[in-house]
């Protein structure tokens, strides 16, 4: 997407600022809201045009890059796709990364992933600064669907940064328009520069540079454990629960499957089995909204631990020294495809792993320290021991060694062993015998903290001083 900056970021950045996203909720009249179905289906349209022309490309041999596809659309006829030409240009530019995501990936060793090939049947409506929106007269925010075609009014989105500040348009970048299809509404997706939980600009080339490493292994049960070593030589372990996370897709599960055996005896469009569509829409928005904040409670917990790791390194550190901070994933991409091929794992675990929300938690982990987070592939990682290196197979939550004796956390033993792989260029060296190890338990817990509460105050005082209206009024 965007150059990004934070923690000390390792990331090249334009200085100290980096790109944020605010989701606002909008209310669309009758009209504006067919046009921009109408729009999504379009996009969609064009965005399958694009594969199969890309497709035809590549079976005939030619080697098509990123600005041939943009002019394969931008070629096409005005009636073919009738949505702004930067909403179609966005369509060839999203496709094209797909297509460089798909390529990183095999290239870095993951098996079974194909370059874009789906067809879609719905796409959001991008809509670029000036051109595709813009302010209008009357303070409202207009967005256009291409030259000829009625532009879609809404009431100027009013939201503010982590600091309580309103987000002038000043700042904006691109907005996206999006249909939640089971929460039933339409969102926008503003892109905006913000300066907030950024680092001040390191001074470069003067100094030293120490590298610190933070460590993520990803699990079902628990979906984060981060390890760095401390100044002080030993292992920081934070283990952040994620019951509450499971309980929520449990229940979920649950109620979306006794509502869809329901529906399956009743007849197709009566009046029980819509009641019973929509009952299920609900169910399945609500669990997505609590899900979210779950998500969002993991990360920013994970966030902090960042954090703090590189404080207290700084703070260690001699005068001239800047620390920098690096973390490393144990790359487990492509175990969901595998476990649909080998039936060897219990039904349950398989839609627990198709379930876990391992790309949103580095997403939101790389956005809220603004660092790019690194992938290492962590073979043997749970079944090494982190102290004597021998292997052996693991049963339950404890790691106990038979060979030097070391109990240990599960997790903590995958977290310790791709640390000392991103510390050794890939191989897994033993810490050996002075192996010291601190285990700290965070759970993150759906609901708002004090911290969230005053936050929301504060920005909804900012709201008001900006004139904004209620929820959905104009
Ligand atoms: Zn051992």
């Amino acid at each position: 997407m965007s150059t990004r900056r934070g923690v000390a970021g390792r990331s090249a950045a334009a200085a100290g600022e980096r790109v944020l996203t605010a989701v606002v909720p909008v209310w669309l009249d009758r009209a504006d809201h067919e046009a921009a179905h109408r729009g999504c289906h379009a996009s969609a349209l064009l965005w399958n045009r694009c594969v199969a022309w890309l497709r035809e490309e590549w079976r005939a041999g030619r080697r098509p890059g990123r600005e041939d596809v943009r002019r394969f659309v931008t070629a096409l006829p005005a009636a073919e796709r009738p949505v702004h030409a930067h909403t179609a240009q966005a369509v060839a530019y999203d496709l094209w990364d797909a297509v460089e995501t798909a390529r990183a990936r095999r290239a870095g060793g993951a098996t079974g992933v194909r370059l874009p090939w789906r067809e879609k049947a719905y796409r959001p409506l991008v809509f670029t600064r000036n051109f595709g929106w813009r302010t209008g007269p009357a303070g409202g925010l207009s967005l256009s669907l291409g030259r000829g075609r009625r532009r879609i009014t809404v009431p100027l989105p009013v939201f503010t940064d982590r600091e309580g500040v309103v987000v002038d348009p000043g700042r904006w970048g691109e907005i996206t328009l999006c249909w939640d299809g089971d929460a039933r509404m339409w969102a926008l997706h503003v892109s905006y520069r913000s300066s907030v939980g950024t680092a001040p600009d390191s001074p470069a080339g003067r100094g030293e540079e120490r590298v610190v490493t933070v460590a993520v292994d990803e699990g079902v049960i628990n979906p984060l454990t981060l390890v760095h070593r401390a100044p002080d030589g030993v292992h920081e372990v934070t283990v952040i629960n994620g019951r509450s996370g499971r309980s929520i897709k449990r229940g979920r599960n649950k109620a979306v499957g006794r509502l869809s055996s329901m529906m399956s005896r009743c007849r197709n469009g009566s009046r029980r089995h819509r009641r019973l569509a929509a009952a299920k829409r609900k169910t399945r928005s609500r669990a997505k909204a609590r899900l979210r904040d779950f998500n969002h409670q993991v990360t920013a917990k994970a966030a902090e631990v960042v954090r703090a790791a590189h404080d207290r390194h700084q703070g260690a550190a001699p005068d001239g020294v800047t620390v920098v901070v690096r973390v490393v994933v144990g790359d487990v991409r492509g175990i969901e495809q595998r476990t649909a091929r080998r039936r060897r794992v219990h039904r349950s675990t398989r839609q627990q792993l198709s379930q876990w929300d391992r790309g949103t938690h580095e997403h939101q982990l790389a956005y809220k320290t603004g660092l790019e987070v690194e992938h290492i592939s962590e073979a043997y990682t749970s079944q090494s021991c982190p102290r004597c290196g021998r292997r052996r197979k693991v049963r339950g939550r404890w790691y106990a060694c038979g060979e030097c004796g070391l109990r240990l956390h599960r997790d903590a033993v995958g977290g310790v062993n791709i640390l000392t792989l991103a510390d050794n260029d890939g191989t897994l060296v033993p810490v050996g015998p002075s192996l010291a190890v601190r285990v700290t338990y965070l759970r993150a817990q759906p609901g708002w903290g004090p911290l969230q509460r005053a936050l929301h105050s504060r920005h909804q005082r900012a709201r008001g001083r900006a004139g904004a209206g209620r929820r959905g009024s104009p």
